[in-house]
């Protein structure tokens, strides 16, 4: 696979940074990670628009408008097109490479941008007998309080994530101190319940998710399903009739099984399925 790294191309196990970069140091850095299928983006715009915010937020020096983004991202699918019919794009841009270790912003560095491509899997089928179903385990967020910022330094996430994956879960479901819904370690989080969907406001606490925007503006525009953005208790969480996590990756994914227990009736649930023809249809013009 071609990798791109400070304009240049090459093989992705040749790239080489150095340990000096801040991004290796610290975690100092912005990503973002785009699905591609069959050649066509699903919300590039708004996955560059949220990695230019991030890189502003962090104050990191973005040489490139987002046509340039774009022009980029497209170029490395195409030279990778033989690697499959469905990749993502993983772009990475460190603060920069400085010639010793020391915590404030340097000056004169340049950031690190990287970005390569990997294969992801076909979307899933459109049929609740089939669609993967996925089974959660909830535990208290103990991440920072900037969540907002898609930030690499994932410790926090990874930390979480693991405590699913070690007992066989396939993602950790998190609640603030309030005993609020936040998010998932690595997607968003949409409750149902009596038909209405909801999902947690936008705020620092969770990751703006592209797939959350694309699959709240569908549905308004569609405009058959009742959505809103609202906090959402765990007692709530544990009610639902239905639970979805969304990810560039996942999609929306029903979860049928929460700390053990079934997710409502124990089944997908059948506005998972309306929610996700919407989504389907449309998601390629974000
Ligand atoms: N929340 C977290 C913590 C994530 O890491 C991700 C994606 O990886 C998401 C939410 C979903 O965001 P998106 O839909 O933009 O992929």
């Amino acid at each position: 696979s071609i990798s791109y790294l400070n304009g240049e191309y090459q093989p992705l196990a040749e790239a080489r940074i150095s340990p000096l970069d801040r991004g290796f140091l610290f975690g100092d850095g912005i990503y973002e990670v785009i699905p591609y299928y069959g050649g066509k983006s699903v919300g590039l715009m708004p996955h560059i628009n949220r990695m230019i915010n991030g890189l502003a937020a962090i104050e990191i020096k973005n040489s490139h408008t987002a046509e340039e983004w774009k022009t980029l991202l497209d170029d490395l699918v195409e030279r990778n097109a033989d690697m499959g019919e469905n990749l993502g794009v993983y772009v990475h841009i460190s603060r920069g490479t400085d010639v010793k270790r020391y915590h404030p912003y340097p000056e004169n560095v340049e950031p690190t941008i990287f970005c390569f491509c990997f294969g992801i899997k076909d979307p899933e089928p459109l049929d609740r007998s089939a669609v993967t179903q996925y089974s959660l385990v909830s535990t208290e967020d103990l991440r920072w309080q900037r969540c907002h910022i898609k930030s690499t330094a994932l410790l926090g996430n990874v930390m979480h994530f693991q405590e699913g994956y070690s007992t066989g879960a396939d993602e950790a479901l998190l609640y603030n101190a309030n005993n609020e819904l936040t998010e998932g370690s690595s997607c968003n989080v949409f409750v149902v319940k009596d038909g209405k969907i909801s999902t947690p406001i936008q705020d620092n606490q969770i990751l703006p998710g592209i797939t959350r925007r694309i699959i709240l503006d569908s549905l308004k525009s569609d405009g058959n399903l009742d959505v809103e953005e609202r906090i959402i208790t765990m007692d709530e969480v544990r009610n639902a009739d239905e639970l979805w996590i969304t990810s560039s990756s996942k999609e929306i994914a029903p979860v049928t099984k929460l700390d053990g227990q079934p997710v409502g009736n124990g089944e997908v649930g059948e506005i998972w399925e309306q929610a996700f023809k919407v989504y389907t249809a449309s998601k390629f013009d974000f």
